[in-house]
């Protein structure tokens, strides 16, 4: 009988054992979600990561070119050139905060890149699980006094407020809740704008504005999101800055320029001017996720005529909806 007592109680011990060892890869993988193994280098006095780490963290394979590499899964496709700070994110140009490197036959890029570029638009904005996105702020640009650029007799105010008018009209047939910013041709202060934002308690905030260049070849499509906090804005190299209210935001900054540019592209044919960092007023007070979005280059002569033309407008519109639908099904 004792004989049968101890069987029992090693049985008993072994399937303790067991149980602590089956539960250990439950814990594993969240470990490892939480602390990825990254290994970090200082170069040009920033913190740099090492990209192949990042890519197997990701599930990604990463490939190098004489002058770049790509890292890639089935969803997503960062490509980068060494020493610049552009690449593409599956197949739309984006603007990188600082230049990527090699070092010995390893690439690396800044610790910010990867959290408030490829972190988010691998794995989404974290915002709350089921948070409803129902209000739109359209802000269409200058308005008053203020005319915006102008050429050919064309007004960026004029032609931004049509545009905005179309956005408003297709986001309310999707459901939405939407607000402009100005009703009529009337000045506002830059502050107003996001200030507007705030009284509607809106989910997004959108500016949209027109460019103009004095080399009349300039032509394509920026969309702009806040620079975040101690990195350079694209226009600047060394600029730093602490956080603005909008930089509560990033990593949904970031996620809605990329979907509105990308939907914009493909609805206009316009050329690709990337994904863009700046520290503008609009957006940096915005209290919700924003982005500001340069239309096209009056100053371009096929450009502006098109800005002008109302199925164009249309086909902008159509994409500045099409992306924060997108963007509003991410949550
Ligand atoms: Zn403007």
């Amino acid at each position: 009988m004792n004989f049968l007592k101890n069987l029992h109680k090693k049985i008993k011990h072994i399937i303790i054992i067991i149980g602590i060892f089956m539960s250990f890869p439950l814990f594993f993988p969240c470990e490892l979600n939480a602390a990825p193994y990254i290994r970090y280098k200082t170069c040009y006095g920033e913190k740099y990561v090492y990209l192949s780490d990042l890519a197997s963290f990701y599930g990604m394979t990463l490939t190098k070119r004489h002058d770049g590499c790509e890292i890639r899964n089935k969803n997503s496709a960062f490509s980068f050139t060494f020493e610049k700070r552009t690449g593409l994110y599956n197949g739309v140009k984006i603007h990188y905060l600082y230049a990527s490197c090699i070092v010995g036959s390893e690439p690396l890029i800044s610790e910010k890149d990867y959290k408030f570029i490829i972190d988010p638009l691998v794995r989404g904005p974290k915002q709350p699980r089921g948070k409803v996105i129902k209000t739109i702020v359209i802000d269409p640009g200058h308005g008053g006094k203020d005319d915006g650029a102008e050429a050919e007799g064309n007004k960026e105010k004029n032609l931004v407020f049509i545009i905005a008018k179309k956005l408003r009209d297709k986001l309310r047939a999707k459901g939405f809740n939407v607000y402009l910013t100005r009703e009529k041709d009337v000045f506002i202060d830059l502050d107003n704008r996001p200030a507007k934002a705030k009284t509607y308690k809106a989910d997004i905030f959108i500016s949209i504005h027109c460019n103009a260049a004095a080399d009349k070849q300039v032509k394509g499509l920026e969309t702009f999101c806040l620079t975040p906090e101690g990195a350079p804005s694209t226009s600047d190299k060394n600029s730093k800055s602490s956080a603005f209210q909008g930089n509560k935001f990033n990593k949904e900054n970031i996620c809605l320029a990329y979907l509105v540019q990308r939907c914009v592209l493909g609805n206009t044919g316009a050329a690709d001017r990337g994904i863009k960092h700046a520290r503008f007023a609009v957006i940096k007070g915005a209290p919700c996720p924003a982005v500001l979005i340069e239309t096209g280059f009056l100053t371009n002569a096929r450009e502006g005529k098109n800005l002008a033309w109302s199925k164009y407008q249309d086909g902008i519109a159509d994409g500045i909806a099409e992306g924060i639908s997108y963007y509003a099904r991410l949550h």
